[in-house]
């Protein structure tokens, strides 16, 4: 067991070096051999966080991690009177402390995990619950600490800190004044493979979160102290009692926010008592963005582009150039046909646009009267037959769509859409397009049946290639469920909208594929229009899914039992020394079995974990005075190697 462990442990560590030397573009050693050091640590310690917590994101070249706690999506207030509205609710709860107001920075948003202390990764926001690790960028970073400060406890925590990447004006100004604004250099900086540049961002800090002790920061203001301590630079904040005093403060705040050092779009404004069960809603209640009001501005649509992705096409509005909150606008998105109608668009109309964190800015309605002299008005003309088959386009209201299952546009971005999630970067785009347009391969399956003699009769490749290329399609893959049907192209349906309906149970093809649009549509974070795409594509290849695994080269890795968790709901506290293990592995293998780990003794723990259970430590007092069972290390061994069993314990209330 011992030896055991150390293997683990270098296991991980490799592992760990080495996908961070490989997203920076240096990779150390060949896929091979890093496949061989994943494949030994998920035999001789699968539930290792290293797995667990980092999937190879093959998407977009980064690994994906889990937050701490999800960062939902935030209520928002354009104007006083929507913030009143929230404000009086906020002071109506009898636990209401007073009100915290910060700063609200636009720049990127980071989580940083710690544990014991140390920085263990970095996770953009992504979707809210799976980010992309950025770890290495992240420490190169200004203000982003490897190890906590403060004083000799700061080497105790564990938890995640959350705060803004962002870029200060100056440097913009002398760098990076190609790119838009500084929110945009920010979000391109942080995601380089190569990590380049990275020390010109910022982090700043303006939450913190402890891991399984949710008691740990008594009030807002006292994470914003902590924060300090630990040497973290904070966003600007103060405190108020009255709504009309923050009403005011934002006012003077956009007034000099040209005069920052970096970009903020409004407030952030905070019941002051903590409440962390509100935090992990998908829409936390005691906490609302106060945003400036919106920038706007005007402009003549003189075109309309359909652009087209598989099977969708999607209005775009080409515009006169005009300026809007930092960048120089030509282009406009227009949604769909609904949009368009409703609005009475037209070429030559004044509309208004508005920017919200989009690449690319949105039309949101006609300029108000007066405010642009209009063009020559003439009616959108929408494409009535797809540009590829010559099929007649379906006009579903929210969606424009060739609704030809065989489309070759469809066909072709699906298989785009698979080698990228599978990674075969071996079968390149040029080659992919000879094969589809040769007609060999225009489905999925079709690329388990290709063998080395046809490769190499295509344009530029030779024996070789052909065998490194098949090789490749043909080692065996078992793919997460989320993995798979993301790499079917079921209209942009990505891997974390799927891995959403897969948490909610539906983990299986046979229970995905027989779940009907309503029981999709309930699951959190997917829409109604998505789960329509998501049942009508399940349908629409249920046969093609059958000859893709008919192959028998991808498999469907089965579902994460409920036994992987056996844990969940069990919290555990250790005090002293352990014999077999250090204290930090005993936690690990506490958390990757579900349960949580405490540093402190409280009615709602578990166990607590001693070898000296007779000893007269404050810990063991206080557990004894709250009834929490207190068992010795064997007993704890014995609950990791059959946890099933506690529960029964437990429940008894059994001492060891
Ligand atoms: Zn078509």
């Amino acid at each position: 067991m011992k030896e055991n462990r150390g293997r683990i442990e270098a296991l991980e560590r490799l592992i760990v070096r080495y996908q961070n030397s490989y997203y920076n573009g240096e990779a150390e050693i060949s896929d091979a051999e890093f496949d061989l050091l994943w494949d030994e640590l998920k035999t001789i310690h699968p539930k290792s966080i290293v797995l667990a917590g980092v999937g190879k994101d093959i998407a977009d070249g980064f690994p994906k991690a889990k937050h701490l706690i999800p960062m939902g999506s935030q209520e928002k207030a354009a104007n006083p009177e929507e913030f009143r509205i929230w404000a009086e609710k906020a002071a109506a709860r009898e636990d209401f402390g007073g009100f915290l107001a910060q700063y609200k920075l636009d720049g990127a948003s980071l989580e940083l995990q710690y544990e014991k202390g140390r920085l263990l990764r970095a996770v953009t926001r992504g979707d809210g619950t799976l980010g992309d690790e950025i770890t290495p960028n992240a420490r190169r970073m200004q203000g982003v600490m490897a190890e906590l400060g403060g004083g000799k406890n700061a080497g105790a925590f564990s938890g995640g800190v959350r705060g803004e990447v962002v870029m200060i004006h100056n440097t913009w100004k002398e760098k990076y004044a190609d790119k838009a604004n500084c929110r945009n250099a920010a979000n391109g900086l942080m995601r380089r493979k190569d990590g380049a540049g990275s020390e010109d961002l910022s982090f700043i800090a303006y939450d913190v979160s402890a891991l399984g002790n949710d008691a740990f920061f008594p009030s807002e203001t006292a994470k914003i102290d902590w924060l300090k301590k630990r040497g973290f630079a904070v966003t600007e904040s103060r405190e108020f009692s009255r709504a009309e005093e923050i009403i005011a403060w934002r006012e003077e705040t956009a007034r000099k926010r040209e005069t920052l050092p970096y970009d903020i779009d409004g407030l952030v404004v905070k019941d002051k008592t903590t409440d962390s069960a509100d935090l992990r809603r998908a829409r936390p209640e005691r906490q609302i963005a106060f945003k400036f009001d919106l920038e706007t501005a005007f402009s003549i649509l003189r075109a309309v582009e359909w652009s087209e992705s598989g099977a969708t096409y999607t209005p775009i509005g080409i515009v006169d150039p005009v300026r809007l909150a930092g960048t120089t606008v030509q282009r406009a998105n227009l949604n769909n046909p609904d949009m368009i109608r409703a609005l009475g668009l037209k070429t030559g109309s004044a509309v208004s646009m508005v920017k919200r964190g989009e690449i690319i800015p949105k039309i949101e309605g006609l300029a108000p009267p007066g405010a642009l002299e209009t063009g020559k008005l003439e009616d959108i003309v929408f494409p009535s037959v797809c540009g590829s088959c010559g099929t007649a386009l379906k006009d579903e209201g929210t969606r424009l769509l060739c609704p030809n299952t065989g489309c070759p546009k469809r066909l072709h971005h699906r298989l785009e859409k698979w080698v990228s999630v599978l990674d075969i970067r071996e079968l390149g785009e040029k080659l992919l397009r000879q094969l589809f347009d040769s007609g060999r391969v225009r489905n999925i399956s079709d690329l388990y049946t290709l063998t080395v003699e046809e490769l190499a009769s295509c344009e530029r490749m030779g024996e070789q290639s052909a065998a490194k290329v098949i090789r490749h399609l043909r080692s065996r893959r078992e793919l997460p469920l989320q993995v798979f049907t993301a790499g079917l192209d079921l209209e942009g349906v990505g891997e974390l909208i799927m891995e959403r309906a897969v948490s909610a149970g539906y983990d299986t093809l046979e229970k995905l594929a027989s779940a009907g649009a309503a029981d999709l549509a309930g699951i959190w974070g997917i829409g109604n229009i998505t789960a329509e795409t998501i049942v009508r594509g399940m349908g629409e290849l249920k046969e093609e899914i059958g000859h893709i695994l008919a192959a028998g080269i991808i498999s469907i890795a089965p579902p994460p039992g409920k036994d992987e968790q056996p844990l969940r709901g069990f919290s555990f506290c250790f005090t002293g020394e352990l014999k077999t293990m250090k204290r930090s592995a005993a936690e690990e293998q506490v958390k990757a079995l579900g349960g949580s780990v405490k540093s402190a003794v409280g009615r709602d723990l578990s166990y607590l974990v001693t070898n000296d259970t007779e000893s007269g430590s404050a810990k063991n007092k206080k557990s004894r005075e709250l009834g929490v069972a207190i068992i010795g290390e064997e007993a704890f061994l014995a609950l990791l190697r059959k946890p099933g069993s506690a529960g029964r314990v437990k429940a008894q209330g059994e001492l060891f």
